[in-house]
């Protein structure tokens, strides 16, 4: 269970202006005006504790928070309540040495990373003007050297503008050097700022294919409408070697028999059990 903290509770403050956010669409900011006080943010959370039972706190925003201007301080206030960090970050802020200082003391960190080519991360992330992609891919190889805890790397696709296997190739390549322990690929699922449409499960899962040797979480199964059908057992070790699946993918993707081999390779210890976010991941061992 989670609990957010909003760092942004009146307004929306953003540096990006995504074309598929859920908020209204807004101008670009570059900093918070008026932002709460770490004091009156951490009574409120430290209220919540006695109220909500959770076992994660996520620091997130009507916006960025990572543009809060107090984010270090309120990190230290938080670490106090001995419960486990992440924060939510459109990674527009990572290349900041005191950026990575602030974050390197949380537990979970997940960034976004929805297109490398710049002129595919400009029309849908829409950022303030000098917000450079190559910059934000810098910044998050960095943060990797100095951050051991878990980085979950997040690519919402947006059908028309990132969708593209060409530039999941390129991802691909990013992530190469990122080196995060989680890549989470999602798509619209609530009404977005401007005219835009996602793209099917089928879509998402067809584009991880080209995302190697990562731990891919697609959130949304629900009417999945593809299977992968009875593969054979070599056939079966080596996509999990490629990329390890999760319960829901096992249980809506295979069929019934490959469901079968996937228990019998399990019970013969061919195949691990690995935790990454809260998400658990079976990866092929051979
Ligand atoms: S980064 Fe988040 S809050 Fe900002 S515009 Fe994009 S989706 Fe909206």
């Amino acid at each position: 269970m989670s609990l957010g903290v909003d760092l942004s509770p009146d307004k929306k403050r953003c540096n990006f202006d995504c074309v598929y956010c859920e908020l209204e669409p807004s101008k670009p900011v570059t900093f918070y005006d008026n932002p709460p006080s770490v004091s009156e943010i951490f009574e409120e959370v430290r209220e919540a504790i006695f109220k909500f039972d959770f076992d994660v706190l996520t620091i997130t925003s009507n916006g960025e928070p990572t543009l809060y201007p107090y984010l270090d301080s309120l990190i230290e206030k938080l670490k106090t309540l001995n419960k486990k960090l992440l924060i939510l970050s459109n990674s527009s802020t990572i290349d900041s040495p005191k950026i990575q200082n602030a974050l390197k003391k949380l537990d979970i960190v997940k960034l976004s990373l929805d297109a490398v080519t710049p002129l595919v991360f400009k029309r849908i992330d829409r950022p303030a003007k000098g917000i450079e992609i190559q910059n934000i891919i810098n910044g998050m190889i960095e943060f990797r050297k100095v951050f051991d805890k878990e980085l979950i790397i997040e690519i919402l696709v947006v059908k028309g503008i990132n969708d593209k296997e060409d530039e999941f190739k390129k991802i691909n390549e990013v992530l190469k050097k990122i080196k995060p322990d989680r890549v989470d690929i999602s798509t619209i699922d609530r009404p977005p700022a401007y005219n835009v449409k996602g793209v099917s499960i089928k879509r998402l899962f067809e584009l991880s294919k080209f995302i190697e040797n990562q731990n891919i979480f697609i959130p949304t199964r629900e009417g999945i409408d593809f299977r992968i059908e009875s593969l054979s057992k070599e056939e079966l070790l080596k996509t999990l070697k490629k990329r390890p699946f999760t319960d829901a993918d096992i249980k809506n993707i295979f069929d019934e028999h490959t469901q079968r081999l996937f228990n019998d390779l399990l019970k013969e210890n061919l195949i691990e059990e690995t935790w990454v976010g809260g998400v658990k991941f079976y990866k092929a061992l051979i």
